[in-house]
């Protein structure tokens, strides 16, 4: 008998191929009612597969009392409700360190594209500016300046690696010092913002970090600092932000995660010292085919009894 797997998030063609042969998979995502759905097969699941984008509510998990693993697409589980699922012993499983490069080059790249005012000199370029009004205003270097990095996690000391490359002097706030670590940690991220040309946030979302990146924060960074988030939008006091730029008390942004997606503040639209992503960070062939991967492996070790090989969060 084939364990029975919810599909519970949209899934590439290739893990849902994975999983269709090893599974009996049913489908929630196009179900045309989803209660009746959970009520006649719900009793028989015992795993979940979904994605940081489509969550875990825990009424799935109330509908799914046998559910033994809910196995993610993304390494973020603030959509998943961890706790409930660890109180209730159900394993959660996710896609973590595949990713970190890509995610990484996202941060790198949009700390370039705003320090060096990349994509309004693109419009510059286009809108036949350059040949009207000759050379832009100049932008600002990398080499010795100070980069703040907000969480110091897997991706946070790849972003750390890459930006050294670039001469950027590093320095972390955590909530816990890594001592093994040659960089300078802050307890205080106020004083590591007054201290930075540049902030890269790169922590988990949830309520632990909701708004972490406050107007005081921002005011710290200053009207020559920027900001860039490859993190979670529930980071960022999104209002806060905004009044910030427009008010001139921040230098600029490079933003890819958004509070309420796929609405993005329209004042940020018409500011050319912003440059706005659409939640890309790990959007790459490569490293989505290998999260999708691991999803399918995370459940084959769960089912094989090899719970070690499980990429566990609880
Ligand atoms: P890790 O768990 O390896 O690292 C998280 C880091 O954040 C740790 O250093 C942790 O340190 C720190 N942190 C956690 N809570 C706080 C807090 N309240 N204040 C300050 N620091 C905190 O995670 P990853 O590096 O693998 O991933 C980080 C996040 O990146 C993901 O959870 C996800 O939200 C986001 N992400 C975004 C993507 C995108 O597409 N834009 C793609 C992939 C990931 P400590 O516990 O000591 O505080």
């Amino acid at each position: 008998m084939k364990p029975d797997v919810l599909i519970a998030g949209s899934l590439m063609p290739h893990v849902r191929a994975a999983l269709d042969a090893a599974y009996a998979t049913h489908d929630l995502v196009g179900a045309p009612d989803r209660q009746a759905l959970l009520r006649e097969i719900g009793p028989r699941i015992r795993a979940i597969a979904t994605s940081t984008f489509d969550g875990c509510p825990v009424a799935l998990m109330e509908a799914c009392p046998k559910v033994e693993i809910i196995a993610s697409f993304g390494v973020g589980v603030d959509s998943l409700n961890v706790e409930d699922a660890r109180r209730r012993g159900i394993v959660v499983a996710n896609t973590p360190d595949v990713l970190n490069d890509d995610v990484a080059n996202m941060a790198v790249a949009l700390v370039l594209a705003t320090t060096r005012n990349i994509v309004a000199n693109d419009r510059y370029v286009r809108a036949g500016r350059w040949k009207r009004e000759g050379d832009p205003p100049l932008a600002r270097g990398l080499a010795g300046r100070r980069v703040g990095i907000v969480g110091f996690g897997r991706i946070g000391k790849a972003i750390a690696r890459k930006l050294g490359v670039f001469g950027c002097e590093i320095v972390y706030h955590t909530r816990n010092p890594q001592p093994d670590q040659p960089f300078r940690h802050y307890p205080d991220l106020v004083e590591m913002a007054r201290d930075s040309a540049l902030l890269v946030v790169i922590t988990p979302g949830g309520a632990a970090t909701q708004n972490l990146i406050d107007r005081a924060v921002m005011d710290a960074l200053g009207p020559e600092g920027i900001l860039v988030n490859v993190a979670r939008g529930s980071v960022v006091d999104e209002a806060a932000l905004v009044a910030a730029l427009q008010e001139g008390r921040l230098g600029g942004a490079g933003l890819d995660v958004f509070a309420r997606e796929p609405d993005v503040p329209e004042a940020l639209f018409a500011m050319e010292n912003v440059v706005l992503q659409p939640h890309q960070a790990s959007a790459t062939r490569e490293t989505r085919r290998a999260m999708g991967d691991l999803v399918v492996t995370n459940l084959a070790a769960h089912f094989e009894g090899r719970p070690h090989d499980v990429r566990r969060v609880v």
